[in-house]
């Protein structure tokens, strides 16, 4: 386990300001590199879109081509399980929880009734495909989120800036972002801002290779899942340490 760090780049907090929290589906928090990757794609896609070009998703049957992040590298495992240096969110100042909200969604019968001309008698609403639903959104109360990285803080704060919302349902006002704040912290430990969370557990998916010789860390314990962006394609899923929150 190496760290790859060009030139320029430094240890980092990444601060963002909360409104009121975030929504998330997994139980740890959200990727600075999947925050950062996304951001990326958002930017090519509306290239494309002004030049007329065609955009191409993702598609779960072609490995997926990495994107040119502006942090520093961790070559992990030494072969396909190397990650960037950063981190998942940490909550700071959090509202001990859980916090659970739930919402329902059912299906609109005019509409589907415009869709089809063989629709059912009854459309159950109590069973089947179009089934109305309620739905568990897990929530993290808290003031801020915090990041640790190592990279370029220039093009990290620029690749954020635009970014107001993060998280599950952003659209019903959930993970609104106030303000970011990107800070330099050159004499610190690359390694750890590459993995720990600043209480010093395990803060991102990594091999198990990245923890040699470190000691008794806490962590998530083994499980299937991606190291790098986009972090839920098949393509990705490995054997991994998950981070303890
Ligand atoms: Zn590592």
């Amino acid at each position: 386990m190496t760290l790859e760090v060009a030139a320029g780049m430094v240890p980092l907090v990444i601060r963002a300001r909360m409104a009121a929290g975030v929504a998330h589906g997994a139980p740890w928090g959200i990727s600075l590199d999947g925050l950062l990757a996304s951001e990326i794609r958002e930017n090519t896609k509306a290239a494309a879109l002004e030049a007329g070009i065609d955009y191409e998703p993702y598609s779960p049957d072609t490995v997926p081509e990495d994107l040119d992040l502006p942090l520093a590298r961790c070559t992990g495992d030494g072969g396909e399980g190397w990650h960037w240096a950063a981190t998942f969110a940490f909550p700071e100042d959090e509202v001990p929880g859980p916090h659970v909200q739930y919402w329902s969604a059912r299906p609109d019968q005019q509409a589907l009734e415009q869709m089809s001309d063989q629709l059912p008698a009854l459309v159950s609403e109590r069973q089947g495909r179009y089934r109305s639903r309620v739905m568990p959104l897990p929530l993290t109360v808290c003031r801020h989120l915090v990041w640790r990285a190592v990279g370029d803080s220039a093009a990290v704060t620029e690749l954020l800036a635009p970014v107001v919302s993060i998280g599950k349902k952003r659209s019903a006002g959930h993970g609104h972002v106030l303000s970011w704040e990107i800070t330099e912290e050159p004499a610190a430990d690359r390694w750890e801002f590459a993995h720990l969370h600043p209480d010093g557990c395990l803060g991102r998916t990594a091999p198990a290779a990245c923890l040699h010789g470190r000691g008794d860390l806490r962590t998530g314990g083994e499980g299937q899942m991606g190291l790098r962006p986009p972090y839920i394609h098949p393509a990705r899923r490995a054997k991994v340490l998950l981070p303890s929150r």
